[in-house]
């Protein structure tokens, strides 16, 4: 990848519920570099190893709090783009 998606959660909105934890594919226990993770005992979401995000826009999407903010990750057309946190029905 040419660049680094810049990613942020925005604390005043997020809930800790863990959901980009476990729906984003490159974090979890399963991957060695996670993009987010859950910090200490408040649960706090820190976002960390940016470099694995490959954009799928999986945590935007499925935010329940449009707590994710992605910038800068590839799109199907080559460009940069931005993905504003968004409000999406939940399907899962
Ligand atoms: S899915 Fe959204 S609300 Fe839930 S922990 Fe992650 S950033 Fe916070
Ligand atoms: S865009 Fe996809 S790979 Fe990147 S942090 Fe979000 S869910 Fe993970």
């Amino acid at each position: 990848m040419d660049c680094v998606p810049e990613i942020k959660v925005l604390r005043e909105r997020c809930v800790r519920c863990g959901d980009c934890i476990v729906l984003c594919p490159q974090s979890g226990d399963r991957v060695s570099y996670p993009v987010f993770i859950s910090t200490g005992d408040t649960g706090e979401i820190k976002v960390e190893n940016q470099e694995s995000c490959f954009g799928c826009m999986t945590c935007v999407e499925f935010c329940r709090a449009s707590a994710v903010i992605v910038s800068g990750a590839p799109s199907p057309t080559g460009q940069q783009e931005v993905f504003s946190a968004r409000r999406v029905i939940r399907i899962i």
